[in-house]
């Protein structure tokens, strides 16, 4: 038990370093003013003059023009001017809001950062507060209100967010009217293994070894290298890591300096829950990509800290991160109370 604290204290604090780092805010290039065209109907800037020669200053700097100029009208009933977001990716376009308020044109952003890398959301709108959690690439989120905060790129515009509840740079985001991809509420979940295939579980849920606290409800399954992992339920890919590959110190195993290292996909489900698949040697998924139960998301490998190869499963809540507190994992194709135990085989009845 106290080897497994020290675990897991290992791996948030280097965990949270390596995996969940914000793109570096402060040196990203503006790609400037993309929401210009769409958002060409003008309209004055009702707040006046400080909003107006905000700008223009804006502009001059990051040449998203377009964007804080056109977007002011939607909103000129509220003497705030400037939904702005819809140039977020435009330095610019920060400019234009100069307090909170929600406008029907911006109802949702989408996370723009590069694959693989994750936005902090942060408790108030600036980069210095500990993140509250973390947004992947191509997550849509609902906008509360726009707010002024902290410049990222030159943007200061910042979006207030109710799931991870709180902020997000316009550096990062841009309105969107697109809806979230919706996943199937699940029949329930099946074995992460193609359908007939069988596996001893290695280290059941309440594990002796590795599997309590935030990993109770974890199984581990005996596999051989490269064994196919499938999604358990339908689902979205909500975070992954692949980085590890031939050659690195944790791609064949590792000791506990590895726990950050291990390549992982984590799928959300249609109830709201997570599922996560460790150690994989391979990644075969892409953030944002919908998946279907029984389909490939990756092989199985022994990236990370691990002792051998296995496959590393588990159920969570969503936290706004990857890694969350892990809850009952039963699965459809498992007889008795379809919770497995340590030692017992099983076969897949994730068949199609
Ligand atoms: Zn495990």
């Amino acid at each position: 038990m106290r080897t497994q604290l020290s675990i897991l204290a290992l791996g948030l604090a280097v965990g949270g370093c390596a995996l969940e780092s914000e793109p570096d805010a402060k040196h990203e290039t503006s790609t400037g003013g993309t929401g210009g065209s769409s958002v060409s109907t003008g309209g004055g800037w009702s707040s006046g003059g400080a909003a107006g020669a905000a700008g223009s200053a804006g502009a001059a700097g990051s040449g998203g023009a377009a964007g804080a100029a056109g977007s002011g009208g939607a909103a000129g009933d509220t003497g705030i001017g400037g939904t702005g977001g819809t140039g977020a990716t435009g330095g610019s376009s920060s400019t234009g809001g100069t307090g909170g308020t929600k406008t029907n044109d911006c109802p949702r952003v989408e996370v723009s950062v590069a694959a693989g890398a994750t936005l902090n959301v942060r408790p108030t709108p600036a980069t210095s507060g500990a993140a509250v959690g973390t947004l992947a690439n191509g997550d849509i989120v609902d906008v509360l209100a726009q707010v002024q905060g902290e410049a990222v790129s030159g943007n200061t515009l910042w979006f207030q967010i109710p799931t991870p509840k709180g902020y997000i740079s316009a550096a990062f985001a841009s309105c969107t009217l697109k809806q979230p991809p919706v996943a199937t509420t699940p029949d329930g979940y099946y074995l992460p293994l193609k359908c007939g295939t069988s596996a001893k579980i290695a280290q059941g849920n309440d594990g002796s070894f590795s599997h309590q606290g935030k990993a109770f409800y974890a199984y581990d399954f005996s596999i051989p290298l490269g064994t196919p992992m499938v999604a358990m339920a339908d689902g979205v890919v909500k975070y992954l890591y692949d980085k590890t590959g031939p050659g690195d110190p944790c791609y064949n195993g590792g000791g506990s300096s590895c726990y950050p290292y291990a390549n992982y996909v984590v799928l959300k489900h249609g109830d709201g829950k997570l599922t996560t698949y460790k150690h994989l040697n391979k990644v075969s998924v892409t953030l944002g990509q919908k998946v279907k139960r029984g389909s490939v998301i990756g092989l199985s490998g022994s990236t990370g800290y691990s002792t051998g190869p296995h496959a590393h499963v588990m159920r969570m809540d969503d936290c706004g991160q990857y890694s969350c507190q892990s809850i009952p994992l039963k699965f459809v194709d498992v007889g008795g109370d379809h919770v497995p135990n340590t030692g017992q085989v099983v076969t897949s009845g994730n068949c199609p």
